[in-house]
Formats: C-alpha cells, sequence, structure tokens
C-alpha cells in the first residue's frame, strides 16, 4: 500500500476545509453560519473555504430553497450543498485473473462497472494497457468526462514496498514485481492515484456498500490465496507505522508446520489460504480439483472437502481470536473466494473464538459473510478515492480546477 500522500496534506487548512466537506455531506443544505456553528470555525474562515470550493466546483448555492425561508423575516440565508455530480472516482482491482473498474460520483454511487479475464501470469505492462482501455470504456459507459474525475484508487492482492510504491512479492503477481504500479497507472491515466491491498479495499467497502455500513470498529477478513485482514477503528482504515497492519495471514500456528513464502514456518496461510486447502485434497481428490470444484463438492456434501474448509476456519478463527482480544472491533466480516463456503467457514471461525478470546470480546463481536463478493475490491478502490480519500486524493486534486459538464 502506498498512500499518494504529501507531507503538507494534515495542513490545519486542508483539515478545515474537510471539516467543511463533512458538514456539507452530513446535512445536505446547509448555510455558512450553521457550517461555522457545526464546525466550530470562525464565519470568515468558513466563507473563504466555502468559497474555494465554489471555485472548484463541489459546492453550489441553492437559491431556490433560500427563498422558501424568506417568510421568516429578515434576510434568507443562502444554503450551500455538496454538489457529488461535480466530479468522479474511479476504482480498479486487479487480480491474478481479472481486472475489475468502477466508476462512481462523489456520493459513492456506481455509474459504470467493468470485467475483465486476464491470463494468470499476464504482464504488468499488459494489466496496465487493459486497465487503461477499460477504465476509458467505463468512463464512457457512465458519461463522464475524464476532466471530472479527481482521481482513482487501485487495489492489487499482494504486498507493496512503503515508500517506493513498488510491487514487492513474486509469489502473488509473478508478472508485477519490481513494478512502481502507482507510478505507472499515473502516467497512463493522468490522475491522482492511491494504492492499498485487497483486504484494506475489502473493509472500506463493506463499510461504504455493505455489510458493515454501520459499524465504526470492524475487521474484515480476506481469505483467497492469501489470508489479510483489513482494520477500521473509529471509523477510519487503520494501516499501521508502515502499511503492515492486518497482516493476520502470517500469525504462527503451527511452529513446525509448512514453510510460508514469507519465509516463516507454520503461517496462518500455510494451513488456511486456498490454495493450501487445494493441496490437502490433492492426494483424495486428484490434481485437478479447483477452489470453485471444492466449495461445490462441499455444498454437495463431500465430507473432505466440507472437513478442510471447516478446520481452515477453526484455524483463522484462533487468528481472529486474538485480534479480537486486542482490537474489541463490534464487528468481523470474512470475505475472499473462501466465504463462498458460508456457514461451513463461518461456524469454525466462530468455534475457535469462542475458545480463544475473552468472552466479553467474543459476545460483542458479530460474524458474518461478506455481501459484495468479488466486487467488494473494485468497490473499495472507488471508496478509497470518496471517503478514505476526503483526506488523500481529494484535497490534492481538487486543487486543480475541476471543468463542470454542460
Ligand atoms: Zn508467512
Amino acid at each position: 500500500m502506498s498512500q499518494t500522500r504529501v507531507g503538507s496534506l494534515e495542513s490545519l487548512r486542508r483539515l478545515n476545509r474537510l471539516r467543511v466537506i463533512d458538514a456539507l455531506r452530513a446535512e445536505g443544505l446547509i448555510s455558512r453560519a450553521d457550517i461555522a456553528r457545526r464546525t466550530g470555525l470562525s464565519r470568515s474562515t468558513v466563507s473563504s473555504l466555502v468559497s474555494d470550493l465554489q471555485a472548484d466546483g463541489l459546492v453550489v448555492e441553492r437559491e431556490e430553497t433560500a427563498a422558501a425561508f424568506g417568510d421568516q423575516g429578515g434576510r434568507p440565508p443562502i444554503l450551500l450543498s455538496f454538489d457529488a455530480s461535480a466530479g468522479a472516482a474511479v476504482g480498479i482491482d486487479f487480480g491474478h485473473r481479472h481486472l475489475r473498474v468502477a466508476v462512481s460520483d462523489l456520493a459513492s454511487n456506481i455509474l459504470a462497472e467493468r470485467r475483465l479475464q486476464l491470463d494468470t501470469d499476464h504482464s504488468a505492462q499488459d494489466g496496465l494497457e487493459a486497465a487503461t482501455e477499460l477504465v476509458a470504456e467505463a468512463l464512457a459507459d457512465a458519461g463522464v468526462d475524464r476532466s471530472r474525475v479527481v482521481g482513482a484508487g487501485m487495489g492489487l492482492p499482494g504486498p507493496i514496498e512503503q515508500r517506493s510504491g513498488i510491487v514487492g512479492s513474486a509469489a502473488i503477481l509473478p508478472g508485477w514485481v519490481g513494478v512502481a504500479a502507482a507510478e505507472e497507472m499515473h502516467r497512463r491515466l493522468e490522475l491522482p492515484i492511491a494504492v492499498d491491498n485487497d483486504a484494506n479495499l475489502g473493509a472500506l467497502a463493506e463499510a461504504a456498500f455493505g455489510a458493515a455500513r454501520d459499524a465504526s470498529d470492524l475487521v474484515y477478513i480476506k481469505v483467497s490465496s492469501g489470508i489479510g485482514a483489513g482494520l477500521i477503528l473509529n471509523g477510519r482504515l487503520y494501516r499501521g507505522a508502515a502499511g503492515l497492519a492486518g497482516e493476520l495471514g502470517h500469525v504462527l500456528v503451527d511452529p513446525d508446520g509448512l514453510v510460508c513464502r514469507c519465509g516463516n514456518r507454520g503461517c496462518l496461510e500455510t494451513l488456511a489460504s486456498s490454495g493450501a486447502l487445494v493441496e490437502l485434497l490433492r492426494r483424495s481428490h486428484g490434481a485437478e480439483v479447483s477452489v470453485a470444484d471444492m466449495l461445490q463438492l462441499a455444498r454437495d456434501g463431500d465430507l473432505g472437502c466440507q472437513r478442510v474448509i471447516a478446520d481452515a476456519g477453526r484455524a483463522i478463527g484462533r487468528g481472529v481470536a486474538d485480534l479480537l482480544n486486542v482490537l474489541n472491533p463490534e464487528l468481523i466480516v470474512v470475505g475472499g473466494e473462501l466465504a463462498g463456503a458460508g456457514d461451513l467457514l463461518l461456524e469454525g471461525v466462530r468455534e475457535s473464538i469462542n475458545r480463544a478470546a475473552l468472552p466479553a470480546a467474543a459476545g460483542s463481536a458479530r460474524l458474518v459473510a461478506g455481501v459484495l463478493g468479488d466486487r467488494a475490491q473494485v468497490l473499495g478502490a472507488v471508496a478509497l478515492v470518496v471517503s478514505e480519500a476526503d483526506r488523500t486524493l481529494l484535497p490534492e486534486s481538487i486543487s486543480r480546477p475541476i471543468r463542470r459538464r454542460r
């Protein structure tokens, strides 16, 4: 994960600008005086910030509504609203074998989505070219001019070196190693780009669109070829000092276990990732069994497939129990391809939680399956621009004028 952050981002004026945007979003229609009351900022600061937002096309005055207030006597207040249609966000999700793109307005309404199959071992160049084309197609579908796009969020299913933004591990996306993904995408799309990992994007997506809408403290666990957790604490994504927060897949489960791609032994991933499960079934079910086959066979009553999925749930639950004790979230959302196993997986997770977590921590956390399926990451990439990027991309990019469509 490498955020497009700059040192000046936290400057007071930017934070104040965000408080004004938050007030506008929360209230729908609001006067300058009420923004001042709500944010605690001075009237003159609010006026100045609102002028900037108006110049960027993000705030409009609603004269017709303001006139209705005239009945109360005195000068009617001029009401302002945030114009979500003034800008758009793009989400891009790269997987092993797929590419997804979505376009939304600034209120997170999805305007268009596109999807494409990729070769498993596609090169980064091919992937980036395909994404560039797919973004153009999705923008055309949505009827959105590129000049209105405030930024693009991009998800990659692997570790991204913090400072360089370079894809680090060969195990997940072999064709991408050493590629500065955000920079390459930026060069092609000429948009501000924020990159994050798939688990973080899943957490953002379930919080913005899915199973976690009312939760402010939640853990999203992606169980696919890797296992990772996205943490939302106090309503904000928590990434840790170096972006490594939530590396649940590398929690030690069996000290004498298999060697993991990270170099340690017995990590959770070696026991409970989708690849590990298929590998376990090789002797009994043959080399050709895919993850989709395993899930279908389990649904059809195959005891071996049911067993490996339930055991994976129990192994994952041991890691989750520690997270519950440390973070005390209100909600755990399980996503990723193994979440397709439903209760078979979740019951194993619940069993270990009940055994290993503090009873109060276990009792206060609901455990649910994600509802967004394989759209979670692309929707999270959009959410990264729209909501999270209130703090990241948006203040950067709206410093350039956004041309309004006629
Ligand atoms: Zn590991």
